[in-house]
């Protein structure tokens, strides 16, 4: 995010910085350019996705190091990771509203949801098993608009 043209200071940079001192770790400015990366970047993205915008501008870092971050991220809470079919992505996870995601099997695109009555459902079938739930996550997976329009022999 620019605002007249310099970088903006972000509260997750912060929440980064509090995490790594917790922990023990060292600061160091390849984490920091990944975290802003990842923050640019939009959402959902793979590592090999993450990966490509962070060498636009550091091409001196490499998967390993933004596959590690990206862990890192994800135990500081600012990345929440989804698990999908054959590959994981990553998307930024600091106060944002709890969603859900329905996914195309065919061309992998995300589609974000929430409803404040499935959310409402699941607590009251909890709460009769006596179940405290401590998070969740719907992945409904399927064909989007586009994909469910082409002949099935041509879907990837
Ligand atoms: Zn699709
Ligand atoms: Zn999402």
């Amino acid at each position: 995010m620019k605002a007249g043209g310099r970088e903006e200071p972000r509260e997750e940079r912060e929440v980064l910085t509090a995490y790594l001192v917790k922990n023990r770790l060292k600061r160091s400015e390849q984490r920091e350019a990944i975290l802003d990366a990842f923050l640019r970047a939009g959402r959902h993205v793979s590592v090999d996705d993450l990966l490509r915008i962070v060498q636009k501008r550091r091409p001196d870092i490499g998967r390993t190091t933004v596959y590690r971050t990206l862990k890192l991220l994800r135990n500081a809470g600012l990345a929440s990771e989804l698990a999908l079919k054959g590959e994981t992505r990553f998307e930024t996870d600091w106060k944002r509203a709890h969603h859900d995601h329905f996914i195309c099997n065919s061309c992998g695109a995300i589609f974000e949801f929430s409803s404040p009555e499935i959310e409402r459902i699941q607590e009251e079938i909890a709460s009769g098993l006596g179940f405290r739930i401590e998070g969740h996550r719907h992945h409904i997976f399927g064909q989007c608009r586009r994909c469910a329009s082409r002949p099935a022999r041509e879907r990837r």
